[in-house]
C-alpha cells in the first residue's frame, strides 16, 4: 500500500468508524520483491493455507503459504514481467522473471478450480493479521519443525480424496 492510500485509509477509518483492519481486509496490495509486478486483491483476505508437498517444498524453498482466491479477484497492474512453470498437468506456478520472486499457484484443470489462483501469502504488502488456518499434506511435513498455531492438518491421502470426492 502506498502513502497516498494509507493516509485515504486513517481519514476513510475517521469518519466512517470503521475500524483498520477492517478496511484492509476489503483490499489487499503486494508485489514480487523487485516490484516489477504490482497487484491488488479485490475480495477480503483473512486465512492462508500451508502446504508441505515435495512440489511447493522445492518450489517456494520452504513452506509455501498461500491464500485461495477466484480467478477475477487478483487484479495485476503490470503482468510482463510475469514467467509462469507447467508444474503438473493439473497446474501452473508463477514468478517474476526479473527478481524470482514466486508469485502464484494456478489452477489450469478444467473443472470448478480452474483459474483459480493460491497467491503467496509472502508476496502481500501487509499479510499481518491473516490467519494460518490449514496445513496440506502434513505427513510430508519435515520432522525438523512445526507450527505452533492450531489448524486443521490434512495428510496426503486426504488431500487426494478431498479432490476425487464426486461434485
Ligand atoms: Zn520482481
Ligand atoms: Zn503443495
Amino acid at each position: 500500500m502506498d502513502a497516498l492510500t494509507r493516509t485515504w485509509f486513517k481519514f476513510c477509518c475517521r469518519v466512517t468508524n470503521v475500524s483498520h483492519r477492517e478496511n484492509l481486509e476489503m483490499s489487499q496490495t503486494g508485489s514480487c520483491m523487485c516490484a516489477a509486478v504490482r497487484f491488488t486483491i479485490t475480495v477480503p483476505v483473512t486465512e492462508t493455507a500451508a502446504c508441505h508437498c515435495r512440489m511447493c517444498r522445492k518450489w517456494s524453498g520452504g513452506v509455501f503459504m498461500a491464500l485461495q482466491l477466484p480467478a477475477d479477484a487478483v487484479h495485476f497492474d503490470n503482468a510482463d514481467a510475469i514467467r509462469t512453470f507447467v508444474s503438473s498437468p493439473w497446474a501452473e506456478r508463477a514468478f517474476c522473471g526479473i527478481c524470482g520472486s514466486n508469485l502464484f499457484y494456478r489452477v489450469t484443470a478444467e473443472g470448478p478450480m480452474q483459474g483459480e489462483i493460491h497467491m503467496a501469502l509472502g508476496v502481500l504488502d501487509d499479510p499481518s493479521g491473516v490467519v494460518l488456518s490449514t496445513e496440506l499434506f502434513i505427513d510430508k511435513k519435515p520432522d525438523g519443525f512445526g507450527f505452533a498455531q492450531d489448524t486443521h492438518r490434512m495428510t496426503e491421502a486426504e488431500v487426494m480424496a478431498m479432490f476425487d470426492a464426486p461434485e
